[in-house]
């Protein structure tokens, strides 16, 4: 039997409906910009396996960092200890970070570090005897799959099974240039009725609402007036983080900074699971007490993991190099004049980019998981190219290495597609 055949006897997979669900595809190798399959097939990389693996996969940079430290110092406990791979990245994510930030909280995923962004809101005013027990965000909000962060999120028609057993959250549109004024006054109604505590949002780039720009102006009049009420900002940049919009963080790009930034996905490099939450002074602030319950009584046995701090300290090196800024601006600049290029395609309804992030929206109408998506998925991998359309939207997040004449194969392959729609 063949990997794919042994999977199925014991393997339960993410996301899945195993009954309806197509084959498989059993990874081998990857390296580079390139996955290869277990028939020896070649993919391209388009989407940086969701998000991760932006300087490439197995980077031998980051392999040799993370070989080093493994010699050193695999697993500690990190509640009473500490050392020196997590002590470095806290140094070196401060050093990017948003403004305000000033502590590191450490956990293992995207889901983990927005659960923690949502106990940090929530708590911050528990501890300081306000009655605010809401939470708002966007709809269509994507912020992970435990409970605190599938109620924040908006997307899965999924969640039935789980949905009375929600936090109490509200609901605002995405600001699109024209809704502000309006979305303004359903925050100031919402607040007056249900006191927030917190509103979190994935800055500029909603990544599982097939990559939906915001209105840069309404988002920053949005955040604003949370600031004037104390609502605390949870910044959600597990997907934009690390260089994919052009800068180091979406909300670089604003003139409202965040409370608390959630982390993950290329935080490590694609090489090893790790999540983090960063705040400002004035969340950690509410927390310290000589009351023990004031604390933030959160942890994971492997945070902090120091094979994790490793990869992460060295993807930030990366990140920082001339090298990896130009890569970024290449793509960039790629994307611009793909998009000029293609948005008049008569299969195109609306094309998107930003920094790496290039979307278009098919002018044909699929269902998120259905058989025509799954007929265009195939069509990318028989040319060559792997990347995960969403309903009718086609995006890719290269990898920041990918050079022109790959990127080249990559826009080709959806021109085909488009054609032969
Ligand atoms: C992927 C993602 C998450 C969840 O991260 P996991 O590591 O998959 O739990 C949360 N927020 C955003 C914006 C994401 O893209």
């Amino acid at each position: 039997m063949n990997i794919t055949e042994r999977d199925q006897q014991y393997i339960w997979h993410p996301l899945t409906q195993h009954k309806v669900q197509q084959e498989i595809l059993a990874v081998k190798k990857t390296k580079g910009v390139y996955i290869t399959d277990e028939d020896n097939n070649v993919y391209i990389d388009a989407i940086s396996s969701w998000y991760t693996s932006i300087y490439g996969h197995c980077n031998d940079y980051i392999l040799d960092k993370v070989n080093r430290q493994m010699q050193q110092l695999d697993q500690v406990v990190f509640t009473g200890f500490t050392h020196q791979p997590a002590v470095d990245l806290a140094e070196a994510l401060i050093g990017i970070l948003p403004s305000e930030q000033q502590k590191i909280f450490f956990n293992d995923n995207g889901s983990t570090a927005t659960e923690v962004g949502i106990k940090m809101a929530l708590q911050y005013h528990h501890n300081q005897n306000h009655e605010r027990k809401t939470m708002l965000a966007f709809e269509e909000g994507f912020h992970g799959d435990t409970f605190g962060a599938m109620s924040v999120s908006n997307l899965s028609v999924y969640h039935g099974a789980f949905e009375d057993h929600f936090l109490s959250v509200k609901r605002i549109p995405v600001p699109n240039g024209k809704n502000t004024g309006e979305i303004l006054e359903q925050i100031k109604s919402i607040h007056k009725e249900t006191p927030l505590a917190g509103f979190i949002y994935e800055p500029l780039v909603q990544g599982a609402a097939a990559m939906k720009i915001h209105d840069k102006n309404g988002l920053q009049e949005i955040l604003a007036f949370c600031k004037t009420r104390d609502i605390i900002l949870v910044a959600d940049e597990v997907m934009t983080g690390f260089g994919k919009t052009g800068k180091k963080f979406a909300s670089d790009y604003l003139s409202v900074q965040p409370d608390v930034v959630c982390m993950s996905k290329a935080l490590t490099a694609g090489l090893l699971p790790m999540g983090a939450t960063s705040c400002s002074q004035k969340i950690f602030d509410a927390f310290y007490d000589d009351d023990l319950a004031k604390g933030l009584f959160h942890g994971h046995t492997y945070t902090a993991n120091p094979l994790s701090c490793a990869a992460a300290l060295a993807g930030i090196e990366l990140l920082n190099s001339e090298k990896i800024q130009q890569g970024i601006k290449k793509i960039t600049e790629a994307n611009l004049a793909f998009e000029e290029q293609i948005k008049l395609h008569p299969k195109v309804n609306a094309t998107r980019t930003m920094g790496v992030i290039f979307a278009l929206d098919l002018a044909v109408d699929l269902q998120r998981y259905g058989k025509a998506r799954n007929k265009i998925f195939n069509t990318f991998l028989s040319k060559g190219v792997y990347l995960r359309p969403l309903g009718r939207t086609i995006y890719i997040v290269p990898p920041y290495v990918i050079k022109q004449e790959e990127l080249a194969e990559v826009y080709k392959a959806i021109v085909e597609v488009l054609d032969g729609l």
